[in-house]
């Protein structure tokens, strides 16, 4: 199944694309997380990146289409894909029809995970990451010991954006560049929305009625 995870930051795309991930065995494709992954490794790709980043900017174009396409290239996603935090503008939206022409493997639907702003801010300041790609929330799923990961035993930290003044500007970014793209895809009939105040279980639930009608 070809999915597009969609919504503001703090929705709920990456807690539940990992779930989703494992469930249906396809991979998760998150463009934060690959950019994160090139700061760390102080990449030619990082370090262009990291300024926007660190700012909560969205980075430009060209970038994020050739990490797409490369990616998209890769033999796991002969079994489908979940893209988490792509596309964002719609230049983004329309390459990646192109993209997707190219492999022949269209989209089958954009799920839009809806959460008042209110909640969105409550939900990143409380966020915490492991490296492994867990997150947790200091109220609404925290781990069994503080600032470990249940998964993997590693140390947990805070995202470099997840401060407040930096999580405006994303909500910003989201309401001018990324929010009209609901529309591109509602015009395609490809959009489902998603009640993503719910607990986590219980989108989780949710999404899984919309996704097995997809399993070939
Ligand atoms: P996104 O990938 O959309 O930016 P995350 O999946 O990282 O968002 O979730 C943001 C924060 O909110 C995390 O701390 C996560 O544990 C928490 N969270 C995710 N889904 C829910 C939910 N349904 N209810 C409460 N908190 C949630
Ligand atoms: P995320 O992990 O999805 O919250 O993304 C973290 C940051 O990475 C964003 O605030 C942007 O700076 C950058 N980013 C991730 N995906 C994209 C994208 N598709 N287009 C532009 N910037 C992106």
């Amino acid at each position: 199944m070809n999915v597009v995870l969609f919504g503001p930051p703090g929705a709920g795309k990456g807690t539940q694309a990992k779930e989703l991930s494992s469930y249906y065995d396809i991979p998760h494709i998150s463009t934060g997380d690959i950019l994160r992954a090139n700061v760390k490794q102080g990449t030619e790709l990082g370090k262009k990146a990291e300024h926007y980043m660190n700012r909560g900017e969205l980075v430009p174009d060209e970038v994020l289409i050739g990490i797409i396409k490369n990616r998209l290239a890769e033999p796991d996603c002969k079994k489908g894909y979940l893209l988490d935090g792509y596309p964002r503008t719609i230049p983004q939206a329309e390459a990646l029809d192109g993209i997707l022409e190219e492999i022949g493997m269209p989209l089958d639907v954009v799920l839009n995970i809806d959460v008042p702003d209110e909640e969105l801010v409550g939900r990143l300041s409380g966020r915490y990451m492991c490296e492994c790609g867990e997150s947790y929330h200091v109220r609404f799923n925290p781990p069994q010991n503080e600032g470990v990961c249940d998964s993997c035993g590693g140390q947990l930290y805070q995202r470099e954006d997840d401060r407040e003044e930096v999580i405006r500007q994303r909500l910003e970014s989201y309401k001018n560049k990324t929010q009209p793209l609901i529309d591109y895809y509602a015009n395609k009939n490809l959009v489902v929305h998603i009640n993503g105040e719910k607990d986590i279980n219980s989108v989780f639930d949710d999404i899984r009625v919309v996704l097995d009608k997809y399993l070939n």
